[in-house]
């Protein structure tokens, strides 16, 4: 995780810093500090705290700066504290650097430093190669980064500057992203394009191994075994809007507000209604691998593992495929049985997920062609998979993800779609299909539209300790991402589970203090669910239920119910998730929580 930034170049430095650090503070807050070229030097400005808090303490500063590189942390080493906070320095104070990342060997690196005479102040992996690119430093920076970057094993997108080089910056990937920014006599290094949009559009990316000299009028990208890498400068558009709040108090409800226009953007262009199919650009090379697949994988993390269960009930119930959906993080350790007629998908909002951009290197073992689904343009999972769907939703800054979960519906609701079509359905099913997803974005608005109905649930519910999600079938997944929703940023406790299996344990924990929420459409489970329901009040429980309009029945025996519209069956998690995101929403705004930047948690996890 962690947001970096870097710049060189005329402008005040600070104020380039601080706006650049805002714009990725959602990859960590824990702390944040900068360091910069003065006249005197190198100067260090960090504590713990959010971006914010360094801006009061920098406030108003005028210093003069050739360059300087920010950081904002998630700690994976040593407390959030002003010390451990980056950016970090050797005991010279000459080489100082910002990290995203782990240094895995740096206790072993940091012994051998220490009987060389280095002092470590901080509790970091992080200072370990600081003090190592100062060791091994011969006058040439580049050089001193390359070098100590072979002793190191781990992760690392890295910015370094040193007090001899005022004119420098030295930046180094592997498994964390980085991105170069080209100006006109300036230039730019960040985690994330949206640091630095505003000044230039001009982009190269660092991939894997590769280091970067950068200067106010020169950048050259190198190996690590020191091979020029000659890159193509690439226009991004970027519609700066999308990362600004917009008039609203966060940007998670932004981002829920923003699903009708973001479900529409995902779909536009790609559905053919005549034909009852779709096309999907991104999927054309690769079209016979898909088409003809016998078996496919799915591997996600978090939000992005729920969206692929849905898929698996898509793929499943339109194509007849066989899905089975993994954690990224445990297929990336097993030996997972692939053949060449298994397709793997990797599903990721940020496109820059470690544990998935591992696993898409397992399956590249085995498998010839490995699909992405992701959000960010250009990112790492675009570029290392072969073929794929972006969700064209427009950046999500919000930690809980939700506009991305909608929008990986609907791209694998079409992927599945395009296999059914091709397998077993006909074009007048693809086409009533086709007619569903067309309406959705209609349908999610009638339901933001009722969104005080959803307050008024939050506010009954929001000092409880505990809650249950409960649905089944395609539901099953959306019960386990709306607990997901509330225990990310209200920090109430909440677990999903298929409704049938709250017998077989999680029964137990039913008494009047336990709100269990059920999604209860009138689909071919919806009698099942009202089962349920009865053994939930039959305990006392509190029963809030997402029901279909017009469903009067459900309301006697639930205490609470919230009407979507009726849609296609295997659409359904498209609206029923929205009235979920909305009470976790209200019920974390009502318990003072910072919703955009719930504790421990940060959007794009870039470490194991
Ligand atoms: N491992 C480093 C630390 O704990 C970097 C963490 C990050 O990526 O923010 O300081």
């Amino acid at each position: 995780m962690c947001g970096i930034i870097g710049y060189i170049g005329e402008r005040d430095v600070i104020s380039v810093l601080i706006q650049g650090l805002k714009r990725v503070e959602y990859r960590g807050y824990d702390s944040a500090g900068i360091a910069l070229f003065g006249p005197g030097g190198l100067l260090i400005k960090k504590d713990k705290g959010k971006v914010a808090h360094l801006e009061e303490s920098v406030n108003g500063q005028q210093i003069e700066s050739s360059a300087g590189i920010g950081h904002t942390r998630w700690a994976t080493h040593g407390e959030p504290n002003a010390v451990n906070a980056h950016p970090h320095t050797d005991d010279k104070n000459f080489i100082v650097l910002a990290h995203n990342g782990i240094i895995e060997n740096y206790m072993a690196l940091r012994e051998e430093l220490r009987q060389s005479g280095h002092e470590f102040t901080t509790e970091t992996d992080t200072e370990t190669v600081a003090h190592l690119i100062a060791e091994v430093y011969d006058g040439d920076l580049l050089e001193a980064v390359r070098r100590a970057l072979k002793l190191v094993q781990g992760t690392y997108g890295l910015v370094v500057m040193c007090a001899d080089k005022p004119d420098e910056i030295v930046a180094a990937r592997l498994s964390s992203p980085l991105i170069i920014g080209h100006g006109d006599g300036e230039n730019f290094v960040a985690s994330d394009l949206a640091a630095f949009v505003q000044f230039t559009r001009n982009v190269t990316y660092m991939e894997d191994g590769e280091v970067a000299l950068i200067t106010k009028n020169k950048i050259v990208h190198k190996t690590l075994a020191d091979k020029v890498v000659p890159k193509k400068i690439e226009k991004i558009s970027f519609d700066i809007e999308h990362i600004e709040k917009g008039g609203y108090s966060h940007f998670m409800l932004k981002e829920i507000t923003e699903q009708p226009r973001t479900i529409g953007d995902s779909m536009r262009g790609r559905l053919l209604s005549e034909e009852g199919t779709v096309r999907l650009g991104g999927m054309r090379e690769k079209e016979e691998q898909f088409l003809g697949a016998k078996r496919a994988v799915f591997v996600a993390c978090g939000t992005s593992w729920h969206a692929a269960l849905v898929g698996e009930y898509l793929f499943e119930e339109m194509a007849g495929l066989p899905v089975e959906v993994e954690y990224a993080s445990e297929f990336r350790y097993r030996s997972p049985v692939l053949d060449d007629k298994t397709i793997v998908f990797a599903i990721s909002q940020s496109g820059e997920t470690t544990d998935t951009l591992a696993a898409i290197q397992e399956a590249k073992r085995r498998v010839d062609t490995v699909f992405g689904i992701c959000n960010v343009v250009g990112s790492s999972i675009a570029r290392t998979t072969d073929a794929g769907v972006y969700l064209h939703a427009g950046p999500e800054i919000g930690v809980a993800s939700t506009k991305a979960f909608t929008s990986q519906i609907v791209v694998l609701a079409m992927l599945a779609l395009n296999l059914g079509r091709h397998r077993q359905i006909s074009a007048a099913e693809g086409h009533r299909f086709i007619k569903e997803l067309r309406e959705i974005p209609r349908k999610v608005g009638t339901i933001l539209s009722q969104s005080e109905k959803i307050e008024e649930i939050a506010r009954q519910y929001k000092d409880h300790r505990n809650f249950l999600y409960l649905g089944r079938g395609v539901n099953f997944p959306v019960a386990l991402e709306g607990a997901l929703k509330l225990k990310e940023i209200s920090y109430i406790h909440a677990e999903g589970y298929p409704a049938a299996e709250m017998k077989h344990g999680p029964i137990a924990l039913i008494d009047d203090e336990m709100p269990v929420v059920f999604i209860a459409i009138q689909d071919g489970t919806y009698e099942k669910v009202l089962s349920n329901i009865a053994e939930v009040r039959a305990r006392r429980g509190h029963v809030i239920a997402i029901a279909t309009e017009g469903d009067k029945d459900i309301a006697k025996c639930v205490d609470h119910v919230f009407y979507v519209p009726e849609t296609h069956p295997m659409l359904s998690p498209l609206l029923t998730v929205i009235p979920l995101q909305l009470l976790a929403y209200h019920v974390a705004v009502m318990r003072g929580c910072n919703v955009d930047m719930p504790r421990n948690l940060a959007k794009s996890v870039t470490v194991e």
